[in-house]
């Protein structure tokens, strides 16, 4: 073989923010602060203070391949301690501050944080759960609050304390850089170990035109949190691209981010439906206009039909993205293709409302129970398996789990039910244990969500499976109704009917007041079937 000769510098996630603060050095990051006024400063002042936190961190004897952990909201703080930690060479571990008091106990435990850089919000919270965290486990404070906590003191105070002068090391690009547990919503919450080369390889591709692309001229909000999933590596790609980075704080209500998104030109937001669902119903209900947003990216559950229109109605395009924290997270987008474009708008929506296609670097493909690999036909549905250089290849210290979903030659099981097109784009019907079993059939509950949601009066809808002695399970369809409406059993079954056979209509509907969400936003169907383990359908 010959070898080439190129440049082998490693792929390091502080080259982001090396190249934002050289090349983008006035270009801007606005946070809305936790204390509540705006915070404003530069690439380059980032990059500078991510340098003292870099000293900082090294003063506190943090070493190369160390947990340290965070609890913060998506400000200017927590975008330095992302590029500190991971720059480095210690390991950015974000820790999701609304999962169950057991699971952040577990997850602090089985990581072995060493630091913990927490957010004057979450304080209660690790007062609380103290007794339990690793003993030698040490606080740092990124705002001020009274606590009982053992602290080594205030952030702002470790940052002012050193100066500026560092040089961001150099070493392999297959070190770890940041660490996520999934939410688990079954099981105990699973470790994903992303390195410094998956993170820049996820970062380039998810920065390609089709994907989540930003550019120099565009102002970004993620409003999917930095303790999940990396923001969808938003702390790399805005950098990267040399994007304004606006950040929400606290604050994600439609009112909030509405008022933040004009005042500073965002064009381009990231976020989970019911974000989007929000902040549609804000505009809607005051009678507000966007001005300067243009996309909105929309993943981690699927898209109603309703919202992708009311978007389209605004001028705004919603791009539909799929993906999971395993997968660092994108996998697909569903952009159009040049020959989309000739055909009707009902066709379109078709493909827009489909999960989408790969991005490069992601592999899919489709199999039965058996293992066998399915046909990508746009109809066939099986397990959707996923193979590339950002998706996990095993967890962190955990075997059982890693046996359970990683093949030995790579491929990862998702847990989600799928087909796939000629054209490579993927349709979720469901999870692997959402999916309802009835009578050797399987109904998937996404699509009868879906269809739900297009009922005027019907805010949400959750789909859950219902034992049945002749059928194994039935569909039971839950909702909640939009404000001042009442949402009636027979209309909407008779909106389903339209759309389904006979025998995949839900067995009921039930109206409640809320539904169940997990801490990133998804409706937590375990509690639903908990709640309704032994519901009888009155017939
Ligand atoms: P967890 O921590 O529970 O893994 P993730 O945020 O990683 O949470 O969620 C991954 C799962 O979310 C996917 O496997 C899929 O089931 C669901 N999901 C993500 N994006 C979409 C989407 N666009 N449409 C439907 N489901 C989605």
């Amino acid at each position: 073989m010959l070898r080439g000769l190129m440049g082998d510098q490693p792929l390091l996630v502080s080259m982001c923010i090396r190249h934002a603060a050289r090349n983008h050095a006035d270009t801007e990051i606005v946070s809305r602060t936790v204390e509540g006024p705006i915070h404003r400063y530069t690439y380059a002042e980032a990059e500078q203070r991510a340098r003292r936190a870099a000293k900082a961190l090294l003063r506190l004897g943090v070493a190369p391949g160390d947990r340290v952990a965070t609890m913060a909201w998506n400000t200017y703080r927590h975008f330095e301690l992302y590029h500190a930690i991971s720059g480095i060479g210690a390991v950015c571990h974000t820790i999701n501050p609304v999962l169950s008091d057991e699971q952040i106990v577990y997850i602090f435990n089985h990581a072995a944080d060493r630091l913990l850089f927490l957010e004057s919000t979450f304080v209660p919270l690790i007062e609380r759960l103290r007794p339990q965290l690793p003993a030698d486990l040490r606080i740092v404070l990124l705002g001020e609050a009274e606590t009982s906590l053992a602290t080594v003191g205030l952030y702002e105070d470790l940052v002012a304390a050193e100066t500026d002068t560092f040089d961001w090391p150099q070493f392999d690009e297959r070190s770890a850089s940041a660490l996520c547990y999934t939410s688990g919503t079954t099981g105990k919450p699973k470790g994903v170990l992303y390195s410094h080369r998956s993170t820049m390889l996820h970062a380039l591709g998810a920065s390609l035109p089709g994907a989540l692309a930003m550019s120099a001229a565009d102002v970004v909000c993620p409003v999917v949190p930095m303790f999940h999933v990396c923001a969808w590596a938003t702390p790399y790609t805005a950098p990267m691209n040399g994007t304004k980075l606006v950040y929400p704080g606290p604050k994600l209500d439609g009112a909030s981010l509405y008022e933040l998104f004009e005042a500073e030109g965002v064009t381009l937001g990231l976020g989970v439906p019911t974000v989007w669902l929000n902040f549609h119903n804000y505009l809607r209900d005051n009678n507000k206009n966007v001005t300067t947003l243009r996309g909105v990216a929309s993943g981690g559950s699927a898209i109603p039909r309703s919202l992708l229109q009311a978007y389209e109605a605004r001028g705004v395009v919603m791009l539909h993205a799929w993906g999971m924290t395993e997968m660092s997270p994108l996998g697909t987008t569903a952009a159009l293709k040049a020959k989309h474009l000739r055909l009707d708008h009902e066709e379109q929506m078709r493909i827009r409302l489909t999960q989408g296609r790969p991005v490069l670097g992601v592999e899919t493909k489709i199999i039965d129970g058996n293992g066998k690999a399915l046909p990508h036909d746009g109809k066939t549905v099986g397990e959707l398996l996923v193979r590339g250089p950002w998706i996990t290849s095993a967890y962190y210290n955990d075997e059982e789990a890693t046996r359970k979903a990683v093949e030995p030659d790579g491929w990862f099981h998702t847990g989600d039910v799928a087909s796939i097109d000629p054209d490579g784009y993927i349709q979720l019907t469901d999870r692997l244990k959402d999916v309802i079993k009835s009578g050797g059939e399987w109904i998937s509950s996404i699509d009868l969500e879906n269809a739900a949601m297009a009922h005027e009066g019907v805010a949400e809808a959750a789909v859950i499976a219902i034992s049945h002695p002749k059928w194994g399970e039935r569909p039971l369809l839950l909702v909640t109704a939009r404000a001042g409406s009442r949402p009636g059993h027979d209309d909407i079954i008779a909106l389903l009917a339209k759309r389904f056979p006979k025998w995949m209509l839900p067995d009921d509907v039930v109206v409640l007041d809320e539904l169940p969400h997990t801490g990133t936003g998804k409706v937590l169907k375990s509690r639903l079937r908990e709640m309704f383990a032994d519901y009888k359908v009155n017939v």
